[in-house]
């Protein structure tokens, strides 16, 4: 639970860590961040200081008041057991972080359907300008490094470490978060 105005700070306290972040209207959950509408209205792919995260009513639901990496992904799904087992292969695949999110959102009575694209905190995606390809690189975070967001209305955070190999370069670490 995050109130208008309150700070969340996302921390990466040993580098090249990922953190997928959803967030719903605390007055209607049906209101939740847009990774469509964001991109849209800032004509960009990386957010960055300054930038509003909006929602698929086209409200302000976040806004990034603080950034010491710069390189943040909003294009891709939170990873899950599909992810594991169309991209990794992997047979008996774990959560990933749509799974952690449902079991988080559950006692708000958030189903798996509801959760959108997520924000991927220092997740870096680089992308070929002609054909599109998309890369899952290591994070240019570095130990201590953070991203800062401002509630605009009251929301429902959801927050994950992500357990993708490739998002956070084969190492698995956690990720700090403060609420002020
Ligand atoms: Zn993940």
């Amino acid at each position: 639970m995050l109130a208008k105005g309150q700070i969340l700070t996302v921390v990466d306290p040993y580098g090249e860590q990922v953190a997928d972040l959803v967030a719903f209207s605390k007055a209607d959950t049906r209101e939740v961040i847009s990774s469509g509408r964001s991109l849209d209205y800032a004509s960009k792919l990386f957010l960055t200081t300054g930038d509003p995260i909006y929602s698929n009513r086209s409200n302000i639901l976040l806004r990034i008041v603080e950034d010491t990496v710069g390189r943040h992904d909003f294009l891709l799904t939170p990873c899950s057991k599909d992810t594991f087992r169309i991209i990794y292969g992997d047979t008996d695949p774990h959560l990933g972080c749509f799974g952690n999110l449902e079991k988080a959102l559950q006692p708000f009575k958030i189903e798996a359907d509801e959760i959108p694209v997520a924000f991927n905190c220092f997740m870096n995606v680089s992308i070929d300008a002609t054909s599109g390809h998309l890369r899952v690189e290591p994070p240019q975070s570095k130990a201590g490094d953070f991203i800062k967001f401002r509630a605009e209305t009251d929301l429902i955070v959801g927050l994950t470490a992500c357990s993708a190999p490739q998002s956070n370069n084969f190492s698995f670490k956690p990720i700090d978060f403060e609420i002020g």
